[in-house]
C-alpha cells in the first residue's frame, strides 16, 4: 500500500520502507501549492510565499520571526554560531545530532568546541549541565545549550517538560543562550499534548524541519526574535543559504504545517503497535514502553545477529530498516507508512526472529 503522491510512480507494493521519516515525498496539495505559488527574489526580501511561512512557523512557536533555510543542518548551525562565539562552547547531550550527523560543522565553520555530557535516552539532565558551565579564565567559556526534541539517536524520545524548564532556569542563571534542535518538534508536541509554543518559548532559538515527518520535499527554518532571525539572515548568506525563488519550497512547507501535523499521531500509533507485536514475539527485541513518537529502536542480539545483519534479514522480507549502531536496529514511521503497513512490516520482524 501506498500513499497517494503526485508526479512519482508508487512504491514497490512489497516494500515497507522505515529508514526514515525523509524519505516521504511530497503530497498532491504539497505539488499544486508548489505550482501555483507566488514567489519573487528571497534574497532581495521579495518572495510572499517564503514571507508566509516565516510568519507561520513562528507564530505556531511563539517566536517574533523565523528564517527559511535549505537543511536542518543549516538551521542548526546558523543558531550555533549565534549562540556561541569562536572559543567557547556549547554543552549538548552525547547523542545529539550535531555531533553524530554534521560532519563537525560546529568547530570546523564556527569555532565552537561541543562539550559532550553523557545521558540516558538523549536527557542532558539540568544539574549535570549545570556541573559542566565553566567560566574563563580557569576553562573554556560556556556560552550555550543545545537539546534535541524530539531525539533522534535515543529513538524518538521526547525530553521531559520540567528538565527543559530546568535547563531555561540554568541558561538564565548563567547568561546561557538554550538552543532547541526541533527537528521534530512537531512529533514531541503531538505525542505530549504540550503546544508548539509551550516548547518554543523556553528556547533563545530553534531549527525545526519541515522535511522529515511532515513530508515538504526540502527546507527548515529558523525561529527566536527580530534581533536573532536577522543576524540569522547574514549567517545564512555566510554559508551560502540564500535562495531565490524559494516559494515553490515555501508553499510545500505550508502545506506541511497546515495539514501534515496532528496526523503524526497515526505514525506514533503505528510504532507503538508494531513494538507491542515484535516484543511479544522476540523478547528482549524492544521494550513497548520507550516508544514515545515515531521510532522504534530494535535490539539485534534477540533476533541472533548484529545491526547490519538484521537490516539485511529484513531487508530479504521486505522492510527496510537502518542499523544506527553496532547492535542496534532503527524503525521510522512516517506518512506514506499505512497502518496496514505497519501490521505488514510487524508481522514480517516477529518472523525474522522465530
Ligand atoms: C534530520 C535532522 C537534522 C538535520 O536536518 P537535515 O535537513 O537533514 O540537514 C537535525 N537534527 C535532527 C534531530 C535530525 O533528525
Amino acid at each position: 500500500m501506498t500513499r497517494e503522491t503526485y508526479g512519482s510512480k508508487p512504491r514497490e507494493e512489497i516494500k515497507v520502507d522505515l529508514r526514515s521519516d525523509t524519505f516521504t515525498r511530497p503530497t498532491p496539495a504539497m505539488r499544486r501549492a508548489m505550482a501555483d505559488a507566488e514567489v519573487g527574489d528571497d534574497v532581495w526580501r521579495e518572495d510572499p510565499t517564503v514571507q508566509r511561512l516565516e510568519a507561520a512557523v513562528a507564530e505556531r512557536l511563539g517566536h517574533q520571526a523565523a528564517l527559511f533555510v535549505p537543511s536542518g543542518t543549516m538551521g542548526n548551525q546558523i543558531c550555533l554560531r549565534l549562540a556561541a562565539p569562536a572559543g567557547t562552547e556549547c554543552l549538548a547531550n552525547e547523542d545529539n545530532h550535531i555531533f553524530w550527523y554534521e560532519y563537525a560543522a560546529a568547530p570546523v565553520l564556527s569555532g565552537i568546541q561541543l562539550h559532550a555530557v553523557p545521558g540516558e535516552r538523549g536527557l542532558l539532565d539540568p544539574a549535570a549541565a549545570r556541573r559542566r558551565v565553566r567560566t574563563a579564565p580557569y576553562g573554556v567559556p560556556t556560552s550555550a545549550i543545545a537539546v534535541e526534541q524530539s531525539h533522534n539517536r535515543a529513538g524518538g524520545a521526547v525530553l521531559p517538560l520540567e528538565v527543559l524548564q530546568g535547563l531555561r532556569r540554568l541558561a538564565d542563571d548563567a547568561g546561557l543562550h538554550l538552543h532547541c534542535d526541533g527537528a521534530r518538534i512537531w512529533n514531541a508536541s503531538v505525542a505530549t499534548g504540550v503546544p508548539l509554543e509551550g516548547y518554543g518559548r523556553l528556547f533563545d532559538s530553534l531549527s525545526v524541519c519541515f522535511s522529515k515527518g511532515l513530508a515538504a520535499p526540502v527546507g527548515s527554518a529558523v525561529v527566536g526574535d527580530r534581533d536573532l532571525v536577522e543576524r540569522a539572515r547574514q549567517a545564512r548568506a555566510l554559508l551560502g543559504g540564500g535562495m531565490r525563488q524559494a516559494g515553490v519550497l515555501a508553499a510545500a512547507a505550508l502545506v506541511a504545517l497546515d495539514q501534515m501535523v496532528e496526523r503524526l499521531a497515526d505514525d506514533h500509533a503505528n510504532a507503538r503497535r508494531t513494538a507491542a507485536t515484535v516484543a511479544a514475539a522476540v523478547p528482549g527485541s524492544v521494550d513497548p514502553g520507550s516508544v514515545e513518537t515515531n521510532m522504534v529502536l530494535l535490539q539485534a542480539a534477540p533476533f541472533g545477529t548484529d545491526g547490519p545483519g538484521l537490516v539485511k534479514r529484513l531487508g530479504d522480507l521486505g522492510v527496510l530498516a537502518a542499523d544506527v549502531d553496532p547492535d542496534q536496529v532503527r524503525l521510522v514511521f512516517h506518512y506514506e507508512v499505512t497502518a496496514e503497513d505497519a501490521d505488514r512490516a510487524a508481522r514480517a520482524i516477529a518472523a525474522a526472529g522465530a
